[in-house]
């Protein structure tokens, strides 16, 4: 299995929180190794650093390796998916 490279691109696209799953061929997902959170591109956490980073194609891929979702993705995650849900905070 070929490694996701974090381009200069998607890097940016990470420090600015923008999601990608709409894009085709990238990545939805990146993991902290320092910490073994993962977390989805447009999660408002706080910016790991470069070399820390970790790129997976999806939830389960980053789960096999040993990261687990980071509380904040999980919640957003949930309201995306569950559309009667009354929101608790403004986007
Ligand atoms: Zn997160």
């Amino acid at each position: 299995m070929a490694a996701l490279e974090l381009t200069d691109a998607l890097w940016a696209a990470l420090i600015a929180r923008t999601a990608l799953s709409e894009q085709a061929g990238s990545p939805g997902f990146y993991g902290v190794r320092s910490t073994k959170v993962f977390c989805d591109f447009g999660c408002p956490s706080p910016r790991p650093r470069r070399e820390n980073v970790r790129l997976f194609a999806s939830a389960a891929e980053a789960e096999a390796a040993g990261f687990r979702r980071c509380k904040r993705c999980a919640k957003r995650a949930e309201k995306a998916v569950s559309h009667s849900a009354t929101p608790d905070q403004a986007m």
